[in-house]
């Protein structure tokens, strides 16, 4: 089963209208690659600028709400971001989970919202470094993967990001042998939920990839991609991710 990879960056809250010149240079080097995807997941305030900017790369948002409209003050539908120019959406980040507090049933809600209003979804899971050092990250992983994979999903459209939480902005990466152990146990799981079609879902490793170990973990067993944070900031350090796939 051969998977297109996915390179995609995560702005979080950073970026301006004069940082999108950066997208120049990430939409030339996606150009120059047609063989993956490459995606970029900026602020809400910058998805419409940025689509119209770089309408060859694919824009998204980093969340969506659940609900299609109403009383949700400070929040943004699925619809809405749609409408303002994003192809896919993030969601269940695990700074989402931490500052928000939210669940795996809630990244399930946003995940059926964003699919039903014609998005692409990057569903998060990973575990923090407490699970992961009691022996526990395997079955923190396939437990949010159970809870919020929608049951409708299928690699059209749903992408999986494995981001151990530890591992985030940090400078620290699991091994190689462990990334290929949760993918593999990851894959196992979405089997079991979602059966033939999940051996088309990707499932992108995220959590410090840079320039220099991007080579090695996209080369990793079962890792069909990368969720990139600060390293997607700039090209200069965006572009050789996107050449090592
Ligand atoms: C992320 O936030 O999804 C991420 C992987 O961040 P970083 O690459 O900065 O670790």
């Amino acid at each position: 089963m051969t998977r297109r990879k996915l390179i995609a960056g995560n702005w979080k809250m950073n970026g301006s209208l004069a940082t999108l010149a950066e997208l120049d240079g990430i939409a030339a080097a996606a150009k120059a690659r047609p063989d993956i995807d490459v995606a970029v997941a900026v602020p809400f305030t910058l998805i419409t600028p940025a689509a119209t900017r770089v309408p060859s790369l694919s824009i998204g948002a980093q969340d969506v709400h659940a609900a299609d409209s109403g009383a949700h003050t400070g929040c943004v539908s699925a619809a809405m971001v749609r409408e303002a120019g994003a192809r896919f959406t993030i969601v269940g980040h695990s700074e989402r989970r931490a500052d928000q507090h939210e669940t795996s049933q809630d990244a399930w809600a946003k995940a059926t919202a964003a699919h039903r209003h014609g998005l692409n979804v990057i569903l998060c899971c990973g575990e923090t470094e407490a699970e992961r050092d009691a022996g526990r990250a395997e079955r923190v992983v396939q437990a949010q993967i159970e809870k919020s994979v929608p049951e409708n999903a299928t690699g059209d459209w749903l992408t999986l990001a494995y981001e151990p939480r530890w591992a985030i902005g940090t400078g620290r990466t699991p091994t190689l042998d462990d990334i290929a152990a949760i993918h593999a146990i990851a894959r196992a799981k979405l089997r079991a939920l979602i059966g033939d079609a999940a051996a088309q879902v990707r499932i992108l490793y995220g959590g410090s990839v840079t320039g220099d170990n991007a080579a090695a973990i996209l080369s990793t067993a079962d890792v069909d991609g990368a969720l990139v944070g600060g390293a997607s900031l700039t090209a200069a350090k965006f572009v050789p991710i996107i050449e090592a796939a």
